[in-house]
């Protein structure tokens, strides 16, 4: 029996199984694109799961959280507040303060208002944190690339209101201006996209530091990493960002080698994508005016919730048992919940499947669970399997309980 049929059989289906040898060999793979003593944090959003931030942190990794339920999955991985940087254009004074009283010191802002509310909270507890302004860049970066600012955004400063923001900003009690950030790219398509859009952000933080005197200690250039979703592939390497990032950096920042400023980066998919897969079960398969649906004990609920917003990805099913023989045709793959909506693939070819059957989805581990609509329809959530290698190391699963207050 195949390894993933085997542990859908001990700890049941759907699961998703995460493998941290893959976390800890994309971590080593990223850190040598990456300059010499760059900071690299993590990204929660793209799973909080303990065990994997925990191998993460073992590597080096820094925390980036943007909620309380976040914050506390750092601290049970091991993280330490001094580690952890918050982020969110949200923030509410009770999610800060707990941050804050967790021992959480450096927090990116979005507004003047969250500056604000950073302040209150930072002055309330006696304490001064430090924050660097998100930035939302006005001139387009790289021209090829989805980026997510440039736009009306709740994301971040637009850069132009900022030399006459200065005065106000550098005001605020309990706070300490640190630095910038930028997060302007996700997935990006190619290194060349990337690169174009680091270069951008350090020049763009090179031009706020010179006509504005904003401090720039601490430098978070944002991320857009790639890796496959849902989908076979492997992670990109990228051999010739580490020499691009130097160069830039020695034009615009001299002393960034020094430590001056201190340079980060941020990932999420890149970490922990590869790790993952989503092993389930085919629950039925029926044919409906000539299509065949296979209908499996995971949907939406499960994997790719967003998919239920109209974006329905390619992805790749694996079947895991070396005995499926038969005449591929195209089946539409769709989960057991109760809404039109709940499609995980179209036109996959497959061989004729039956009850039972176990399939997978590989390169799950960034934004299967957490982009999921796990609430939806009362399924229980999926069993977590972590494991290196072939040898389990936690087997978990995420419980709602209703309380009354
Ligand atoms: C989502 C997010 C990330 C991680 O993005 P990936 O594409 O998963 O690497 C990093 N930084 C910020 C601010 C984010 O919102």
């Amino acid at each position: 029996m195949n390894w993933y049929t085997e542990l859908a059989a001990r700890y049941g289906s759907p699961l998703y199984v995460y493998d941290l040898d893959r976390v800890t060999a994309a971590h080593a793979d990223l850190r040598r694109a990456l300059p010499d003593g760059f900071s690299l944090y993590y990204s929660f959003k793209a799973n909080p799961h303990p065990e994997i931030a925990r191998a993460l942190r073992d590597g080096g990794a820094r925390a980036e959280i943007s909620s309380t339920g976040e914050l506390n999955a750092a601290f049970a991985a091991g993280f330490d507040g001094s580690e952890v940087l918050c982020t969110g254009p949200g923030k509410t004074t009770e999610e800060l303060e707990i941050a804050v009283d967790g021992g959480v010191r450096a927090f990116s802002v979005e507004s003047l208002t969250d500056l604000w509310h950073v302040g209150e909270v930072a002055v309330k507890r006696g304490v001064t944190v430090d924050c660097l302004l998100r930035v939302n860049s006005a001139e387009p970066g790289a021209a090829t690339s989805i980026r997510m600012t440039g736009a009306p955004s709740q994301f971040g400063f637009d850069d132009e209101t900022i030399p006459g923001l200065m005065p106000r900003l550098r005001a605020v009690p309990g706070t300490r201006l640190a630095g910038a950030h930028l997060f302007s790219l996700s997935n990006s398509k190619d290194e060349e996209s990337l690169v174009a859009e680091f270069a951008h952000t350090i020049s763009v933080a090179a031009r706020l530091e010179r006509e504005t005197g904003l401090p720039i200690r601490l430098l978070d250039i944002g991320g857009g990493f790639a890796a496959p979703y849902l989908a076979s592939g492997e992670r990109p390497v990228y051999g010739g960002l580490r020499a691009e990032l130097e160069t830039v950096l020695d034009a615009r920042f001299p002393a960034w080698r020094a430590g001056t400023p201190e340079i980060a980066c941020e990932s999420g998919r890149y970490l922990a994508g590869d790790c993952g897969r989503l092993v389930c079960t085919v629950v039925n398969v029926k044919e409906s005016r000539g299509r065949r649906f296979v209908i499996l004990d995971a949907g939406i609920n499960t994997l790719g919730g967003m998919s239920g917003l109209g974006r329905l990805l390619p992805v790749s099913v694996e079947l895991d048992d070396a005995d499926f023989d038969g005449e591929r045709r195209p089946a539409t793959l769709v989960g057991p919940l109760c809404t039109p909506g709940d499609i995980i693939a179209r036109n996959v070819s497959l061989p004729p499947l039956e009850p039972g059957d176990v399939v997978s989805i590989p390169n799950a581990g960034a934004y299967g669970m957490t982009a999921s609509l796990v609430m939806f329809l009362g399924h229980p959530a999926p069993i977590e399997v972590v494991a290196r290698g072939h040898q389990v190391v936690s087997v978990s699963r995420i419980e709602f309980n209703r309380k009354y207050e």
